[in-house]
């Protein structure tokens, strides 16, 4: 068994077993923690399978509203993936994305019309919007890149005792979950403007009032999950860091523990 001194204390250093049943815990518990947001997507697909019997007038509205948001003038153009050659999520109807490189929203508009009005929001967070709202667009990648970062840090090994002075990486380690959770508002708060901005060209546009309240309902669905990937996310984090502590911190000696109890009284 080796050990480490700290503080005039004798600390036992964990064993690569340790180590590995650590890992094994902390990867376990981080699944079941993310395991819901597997279900929590459903109401999405459902409902958006259902609006599909109101395309034709989504889809009316929708290219109206991309002219009449003055996106088109911009150069935003739709890209209507039920023609695609490749068999992906946006070319079945389940999937639709603004690709900021080329201003082009990838949908397909035979099925998913009612998912364009947010992918035109997230145009005009790209293209037209002040107050650095563009830029939250921007730290989407940055944004994951944390998250998955906070994910590899929780599961290093702890060399340190509890106590011992904190680095810079001791600081990243100790904090990963909250850190992982941070990151990711930006990517929601994006997708809730992109959403308000979505239903306010479809209320330009004329669609009528139910078909906005469906809209409405879908949109909130879909923020759900973003919302729940975020707290989740960071949730799982913070649980795998907390097994790793348990099971690499090295663990004050007994001995060490007497000898205080003994210099004390
Ligand atoms: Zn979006």
């Amino acid at each position: 068994m080796s050990s480490v001194i700290y503080n005039g204390n004798e600390y036992i250093t964990r064993t690569p077993l340790n180590e590995f049943e650590g890992f094994m815990l902390a990867t376990a518990a981080s699944g079941a923690i993310l395991s819901p947001l597997a279900y929590a997507g459903k109401p999405f697909e459902n409902q958006l399978k259902r609006e599909e019997v109101n395309n034709k007038i989504y889809k009316d509205y929708f290219t109206r509203a991309l002219h009449d948001s003055g996106l088109y003038d911009k150069g935003v153009r739709i890209i209507p993936a039920q023609y695609s050659l490749v068999n992906n999520d946006y070319k079945l109807g389940k999937n639709a994305c603004y690709i900021p490189k080329s201003n082009e929203v990838v949908i397909n508009t035979d099925k998913i019309s009612i998912a364009g009005f947010h992918e035109l929001g997230h145009a005009m967070n790209d293209l037209m919007s002040k107050y650095g709202v563009k830029y939250l667009a921007k730290m989407r990648g940055i944004g994951y890149a944390i998250a998955g970062l906070m994910e590899y840090f929780a599961i290093f090994s702890r060399t340190k005792p509890k106590g011992a002075p904190r680095s810079f990486t001791d600081i990243i380690e100790d904090n990963c979950g909250k850190i992982a959770f941070i990151g990711m508002l930006p990517i929601v708060a994006e997708e809730y403007i992109a959403s308000k901005r979505g239903l306010k060209l479809a209320k330009a546009s004329g669609l009528s009032e139910p078909l906005i309240n469906n809209m409405k309902k879908l949109y909130q669905k879909a923020l759900l999950t973003y919302g729940g990937r975020a707290v989740l996310g960071g949730l799982a984090v913070y649980a795998s860091r907390k097994i790793m502590d348990l099971f690499t911190r090295p663990k004050l000696a007994e001995t060490s523990q007497s000898f205080i109890n003994f210099s004390r009284n």
